[in-house]
Protein backbone atom coordinates (compact mmCIF):
# COMPACT_ATOMS: atom_id res chain seq x y z
CA UNK A 1 0.00 0.00 0.00
CA UNK A 2 1.34 3.68 -1.01
CA UNK A 3 1.90 5.89 2.06
CA UNK A 4 -0.15 8.94 2.06
CA UNK A 5 3.42 10.77 1.62
CA UNK A 6 4.30 8.64 -0.88
CA UNK A 7 0.95 10.01 -3.03
CA UNK A 8 1.79 13.41 -2.14
CA UNK A 9 5.79 12.37 -4.12
CA UNK A 10 3.90 10.99 -6.58
CA UNK A 11 1.50 14.22 -7.08
CA UNK A 12 -1.20 11.99 -6.82
CA UNK A 13 -2.39 13.75 -3.90
CA UNK A 14 -2.18 17.74 -3.95
CA UNK A 15 0.54 19.49 -1.36
CA UNK A 16 2.09 22.61 -1.65
CA UNK A 17 5.50 20.98 -2.62
CA UNK A 18 8.52 23.43 -1.74
CA UNK A 19 11.43 21.20 -2.85
CA UNK A 20 12.22 18.14 -4.99
CA UNK A 21 14.80 15.99 -6.85
CA UNK A 22 15.00 12.48 -7.18
CA UNK A 23 15.62 11.03 -3.79
CA UNK A 24 13.44 13.61 -1.47
CA UNK A 25 10.65 15.92 -1.83
CA UNK A 26 9.61 18.54 0.43
CA UNK A 27 6.25 20.15 1.50
CA UNK A 28 4.21 22.33 3.39
CA UNK A 29 2.28 20.28 6.53
CA UNK A 30 -1.34 20.55 6.44
CA UNK A 31 -1.31 21.64 9.75
CA UNK A 32 1.52 23.83 10.42
CA UNK A 33 2.51 24.33 14.14
CA UNK A 34 4.82 26.84 13.43
CA UNK A 35 4.72 29.76 10.53
CA UNK A 36 7.58 27.19 8.51
CA UNK A 37 6.30 23.94 9.20
CA UNK A 38 7.58 21.59 6.09
CA UNK A 39 8.05 17.77 5.81
CA UNK A 40 10.83 16.35 3.93
CA UNK A 41 10.69 13.03 3.25
CA UNK A 42 12.51 10.19 1.03
CA UNK A 43 11.08 9.33 -2.47
CA UNK A 44 11.22 5.95 -1.64
CA UNK A 45 9.25 4.49 1.48
CA UNK A 46 11.31 3.90 4.54
CA UNK A 47 8.68 3.32 7.56
CA UNK A 48 10.96 5.33 10.08
CA UNK A 49 14.45 5.97 11.43
CA UNK A 50 14.29 2.27 12.50
CA UNK A 51 13.67 1.43 8.95
CA UNK A 52 16.87 2.44 7.87
CA UNK A 53 19.57 0.25 5.76
CA UNK A 54 23.43 0.55 5.65
CA UNK A 55 22.56 1.87 2.46
CA UNK A 56 20.00 4.58 2.90
CA UNK A 57 23.19 6.51 4.56
CA UNK A 58 23.81 9.01 1.81
CA UNK A 59 19.87 9.38 1.41
CA UNK A 60 19.72 10.20 5.68
CA UNK A 61 22.91 13.25 4.68
CA UNK A 62 20.48 14.37 1.67
CA UNK A 63 17.43 15.06 4.20
CA UNK A 64 19.45 17.46 6.72
CA UNK A 65 21.14 19.01 3.90
CA UNK A 66 17.41 19.57 1.77
CA UNK A 67 16.51 20.66 5.76
CA UNK A 68 19.20 23.00 5.50
CA UNK A 69 18.25 24.36 1.95
CA UNK A 70 14.66 25.15 3.05
CA UNK A 71 15.21 26.72 6.65
CA UNK A 72 17.46 29.33 4.34
CA UNK A 73 14.87 29.89 1.64
CA UNK A 74 12.13 29.71 4.19
CA UNK A 75 13.99 32.70 5.72
CA UNK A 76 14.54 31.02 8.91
CA UNK A 77 18.05 29.67 9.32
CA UNK A 78 19.22 32.64 10.88
CA UNK A 79 16.41 32.99 13.58
CA UNK A 80 16.42 29.16 13.92
CA UNK A 81 14.47 26.19 13.43
CA UNK A 82 13.96 22.63 15.28
CA UNK A 83 14.21 19.53 13.00
CA UNK A 84 11.80 16.65 14.45
CA UNK A 85 11.90 13.15 13.40
CA UNK A 86 9.38 10.74 15.62
CA UNK A 87 9.81 7.22 15.26
CA UNK A 88 7.07 4.88 16.58
CA UNK A 89 4.23 4.91 19.08
CA UNK A 90 6.04 6.84 21.88
CA UNK A 91 6.90 9.35 19.91
CA UNK A 92 3.39 10.16 18.05
CA UNK A 93 4.26 8.93 14.39
CA UNK A 94 1.32 9.05 12.81
CA UNK A 95 2.51 8.40 9.07
CA UNK A 96 4.45 5.31 8.43
CA UNK A 97 6.88 7.15 6.12
CA UNK A 98 9.96 8.50 7.45
CA UNK A 99 9.73 12.32 7.59
CA UNK A 100 11.65 15.21 8.91
CA UNK A 101 9.66 17.95 10.41
CA UNK A 102 11.52 21.38 9.93
CA UNK A 103 9.64 24.35 12.23
CA UNK A 104 10.49 27.74 12.84
CA UNK A 105 9.37 31.41 12.41
CA UNK A 106 8.90 31.59 16.25
CA UNK A 107 10.38 30.56 19.35
CA UNK A 108 9.84 27.50 19.61
CA UNK A 109 9.91 26.83 23.46
CA UNK A 110 11.27 23.53 25.01
CA UNK A 111 12.10 20.63 23.72
CA UNK A 112 9.42 18.77 24.68
CA UNK A 113 5.69 19.28 25.76
CA UNK A 114 5.37 18.07 29.15
CA UNK A 115 6.81 14.95 30.59
CA UNK A 116 10.37 14.28 31.63
CA UNK A 117 12.46 11.21 32.42
CA UNK A 118 9.20 9.36 34.42
CA UNK A 119 6.18 7.87 32.57
CA UNK A 120 3.58 10.29 32.28
P1 LIG B 1 4.03 12.65 12.54
O1 LIG B 1 3.09 12.79 13.70
O2 LIG B 1 3.85 11.34 11.83
O3 LIG B 1 5.46 12.94 12.90
O4 LIG B 1 3.65 13.82 11.54
C1 LIG B 1 2.77 13.66 10.47
C2 LIG B 1 2.47 15.05 9.95
O5 LIG B 1 1.83 14.91 8.70
C3 LIG B 1 1.53 15.86 10.84
O6 LIG B 1 2.18 17.06 11.27
C4 LIG B 1 0.34 16.14 9.94
O7 LIG B 1 -0.20 17.44 10.11
C5 LIG B 1 0.91 15.95 8.55
N1 LIG B 1 -0.07 15.52 7.56
C6 LIG B 1 -0.99 14.53 7.72
N2 LIG B 1 -1.71 14.38 6.59
C7 LIG B 1 -1.23 15.29 5.70
C8 LIG B 1 -1.58 15.61 4.35
O8 LIG B 1 -2.47 15.03 3.73
N3 LIG B 1 -0.86 16.60 3.75
C9 LIG B 1 0.15 17.27 4.41
N4 LIG B 1 0.78 18.24 3.72
N5 LIG B 1 0.50 16.98 5.68
C10 LIG B 1 -0.18 16.01 6.30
Amino acid sequence: MPTLFAKIVRGEIPADIVYQDEHVTAFRDISPAAPVHVLIVPNKVIASVDGLEADDEALAGHLLLVAKRIAREQGVAESGYRLIVNTNRDAGQEVAHLHVHLLGGRPLGLLLAGGGAQEP
